[in-house]
């Protein structure tokens, strides 16, 4: 995907309890970009704040769908997010 400028991601949690001891991460999603010479983020996809309101699921890089919910950046972000990121050449928050 060309996107021709710059991009915003955002790092969130996947919030699911799944077994327990399921290893938790950030996950990346990318809810849209702000093409070059312009403020005006193009939205792709269901936004995370929209997510945690209505209770629509997100889509993460690596595929990962689920619903958002609190406390963002407590995990380490997910390696295949950071993977499908960097492949993409997209700039990673907080890093
Ligand atoms: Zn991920």
């Amino acid at each position: 995907m060309e996107t021709d400028g710059s991009t915003l991601i955002q790092p969130i949690v996947e919030n699911q309890l799944d077994d327990g001891n399921h290893e938790r991460f950030s996950h990346i999603v990318l809810e849209g970009f702000t093409p070059k010479g312009s403020e005006e983020l193009i939205p792709v996809g269901n936004s995370v704040v929209e997510g945690m309101i209505n209770g629509t699921a997100v889509k993460a890089l690596c595929g990962k769908l689920w619903v958002p919910g609190r406390d963002p950046g407590k995990y380490p972000i997910c390696p295949t997010c950071i993977e499908v990121a960097e492949s993409k050449g997209w700039k990673i928050p907080g890093r």
